[in-house]
């Protein structure tokens, strides 16, 4: 087994649990991508057993901090049964779940997501990809899905020197099913296709706020939506789900809107309330102002706008923007859910921009609820950094 020193006092990180070794903390040693390293700090005190990576700024990528484990095929069938025991007590109102989420699951750079029968999968670390063959085994073992396909084909891969791949990792012995799938959120239906569809397929992350949309919709009585970044359409139709008579999804992707009507018609509401646009939100928003459209319930829910921290400045003049012309589109009374998924935008920061915006719009409103990820997707008390989507609820005064 190959050794990996780092400098001295750089072992701080690991001895709080933190999962990464940045590529400047580490004083000597190298291995094949993916392989397993033994890391100990600069006067040789053993620290974590890691995947080392040659080519990524996270050069070391913790599997286990307890030097009497082995990282083996049985290693990563417990990880993963203890990760499907978390979200069996959670009571997931879906049969789309997401069953490991990456560092908090004790897994460094895995995405699965489960959408009925169907696991749909992302490797992206040098160690994932090493041990692919064991963790696919272990996932279909542990959930009795035989269906797994392979989504790596984000572009994080590139900075850990790997190629995106896609495709069947297993089928069941009578062949290959479907890529497309049907889910059931909520009482509500929702197709996604692994193969096509944006990361594994959908953005389980918002489940719990779709719902939260839709009561908060009834609740106040709102009867015109706005869902901005719809992709399929989720929080349209809980729009819909909620009472409103009318909600207009917003996307510059023309097969998510194709989606997002059908999703309005699979779930039983008439075709004529729901209008889709393909447009850049930006565009949109402003050609509403010049309308003078208003709406009484806004969903801004946009792709991340700061990979990194060193985008914070440029993201947060965007969101800025797009938040400042939602304030302007709201009704007195009505509701603004607003989000942010950069890791390099926190939630102060967040809230500090949309404040800034409310300003510019002339607009105050009543901070309802604080909202985040659903709890499928954890962050852990030692890895802090996992907390990437943030939000606000806001009743306009
Ligand atoms: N709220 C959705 C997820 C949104 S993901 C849900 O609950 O499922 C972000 C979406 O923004 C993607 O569908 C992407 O196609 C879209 N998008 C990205 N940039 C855009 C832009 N400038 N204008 C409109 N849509 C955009």
């Amino acid at each position: 087994m190959k050794t990996i020193t780092l400098r001295d006092g750089k072992e701080r990180s690991l001895l709080r649990r933190h999962p990464w070794v940045f590529q400047g903390s580490v004083a000597k040693g190298k291995a094949d991508p993916g392989e397993t390293v033994r890391v100990e700090s600069a006067d040789g005190r053993f620290l974590a057993w890691a995947a080392f990576s040659p080519s990524s700024q996270i050069r070391v990528r913790a599997w286990t901090f307890d030097e009497a484990e082995r990282v083996d095929e049985a290693f990563f069938a417990r990880r993963i049964q203890a990760a499907l025991a978390l979200r069996g007590q959670l009571g997931i109102d879906s049969d789309g779940v997401r069953l490991i989420h990456g560092e908090a699951d004790g897994l460094p750079g895995l995405i699965v997501d489960r959408y009925g029968d169907l696991l749909s999968a992302q490797f992206l670390s040098a160690g994932t990809e090493r041990f692919k063959q064991a963790i696919a085994d272990a996932l279909v073992a542990a959930t009795g899905c035989q269906a797994l396909y392979e989504r790596s084909d984000s572009g994080v891969r590139q900075m850990e020197g790997l190629e995106p791949v896609t495709g069947w990792l297993r089928t069941p012995a009578s062949g290959a099913p479907s890529t497309e799938v049907t889910i059931r959120e909520h009482g509500w239906r929702l197709t996604l296709d692994v193969a096509e569809g944006h990361k594994t397929g959908y953005y389980l992350d918002q489940r719990d706020n779709r719902k939260l949309f839709a009561d908060l919709v009834r609740q106040m009585g709102l009867k015109t939506a706005l869902n901005c970044y719809s992709y399929t359409g989720g929080f349209s139709v809980a729009a819909l789900a909620g009472g409103a008579e009318h909600v207009t999804s917003v996307d510059s992707s023309a097969p998510a809107l194709a989606r997002a009507g059908a999703h309005i018609t699979l779930n039983g509401f008439d075709a004529s309330r729901h209008t889709a646009m393909d447009a850049d939100v930006n565009g949109a928003l402003r050609q509403f102002i010049k309308e003078g459209r208003r709406f009484d319930a806004i969903i801004l829910d946009p792709p991340k706008f700061a990979p990194s921290a060193a985008h914070a400045d440029r993201a947060s003049r965007a969101y800025k923007d797009i938040n400042r012309l939602a304030f302007k589109l709201l009704e007195p009374g009505g509701l603004l859910m607003t989000y942010s998924c950069s890791g390099g935008i926190g939630a102060e920061l967040f809230h500090k921009i949309v404040a800034g915006a409310g300003m510019d719009a002339y607009v105050d409103g009543y901070l309802i609820k604080r909202l985040e990820a659903s709890p499928d997707h954890p962050t852990t008390i030692n890895y802090p950094e996992g907390e990437y989507l943030k939000g606000l609820a806001i009743v306009r005064r």
